[in-house]
């Protein structure tokens, strides 16, 4: 699934994926009718998320990242997808600093159990640079030239994280996508954060690099490519950042699987 994604400016390679946002700015437009004020849009959108991702009360056990965890996509599926994918733009050969910037994403893997289920594509993004970061089919990871370049290695693993957690809702999410349900749409996104957060807590990083991963991205592609059509698929930083607090104060009050505090 995608990380602000841009569907105008993606090659061949990624027009499966692209396909689906098509119909975003109609969706974006009829939704912007229909929205509460900001703030209590933003309130209801950041408890709600947080009862779907850690369940209703404090009696409930919250989420569980290894027993929730999807099983990883066929081999012989994987193949299919791998053959499908067109080469043109992909990035044969990446610089050492670059290289070392992808291995360090080891780690988040490794707790994610998906060390040898994707596959990593580097892609180039011409004649305008635009940062992306996605998962497609739940076995390649599409990471764009201008994304590897921008994030540090801390930040990339978050967007990883991100991504991995796309997988735990894999069918809501493109249900979702399906009927056009954009709050559905930002309940999901933020549920994927909270994978990430905890992911990245197991995988021993610090899970601000998340929120700091989505402002680069869409600072970067706001300044090279303008507005994003799907803007409204997406929760706020303010939301993103209430959301990522709350999940930490769980976290770190129940002591989670994930080395608390890290
Ligand atoms: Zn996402």
């Amino acid at each position: 699934m995608t990380y602000q994604y841009p569907h105008h400016l993606l090659k061949q390679v990624f027009s499966l994926i692209a396909s689906g946002w098509k119909f975003a700015r109609f969706a974006a437009a009829a939704m912007g009718l229909l929205l509460l004020s900001p703030c209590a849009q933003a309130e209801n959108l950041v408890s709600s998320a947080l009862k779907f991702f850690l369940g209703n009360d404090s009696n409930t056990p919250g989420f569980d990242l290894d027993k929730s965890r999807p099983k990883p996509v066929a081999q012989d599926l994987k193949a299919v997808i791998l053959a499908s994918l067109p080469r043109e733009g992909l990035v044969q050969k990446l610089p050492e600093p670059l290289r070392r910037k992808l291995d360090s994403l080891e780690p988040v893997l490794h707790v994610q159990q998906r060390e040898s289920v994707y596959e990593v594509r580097i892609f180039e993004t011409e004649p305008k640079m635009f940062a992306f970061v996605g998962l497609h089919a739940r076995a390649v990871l599409l990471i764009s030239d201008a994304a590897l370049s921008l994030l540090t290695a801390e930040e990339l693993q978050a967007a990883v994280a991100h991504e991995i957690g796309h997988e735990y809702v894999w069918a809501e999410y493109l249900e979702a996508a399906k009927r056009q349900d954009n709050q559905r749409l930002k309940e999901l996104e933020l549920y994927c954060d909270g994978v990430a957060i905890l992911t990245l807590r197991q995988a021993g990083q610090a899970p601000a690099a998340l929120l700091t991963a989505t402002k680069k991205i869409a600072n970067f592609n706001r300044m090279n490519t303008g507005p994003a059509a799907n803007i409204e698929r997406y929760p706020s930083a303010d939301e993103r950042r209430r959301f990522a607090l709350a999940v930490v104060n769980w976290a770190d009050s129940h002591g989670d699987q994930s080395g608390a505090g890290k």
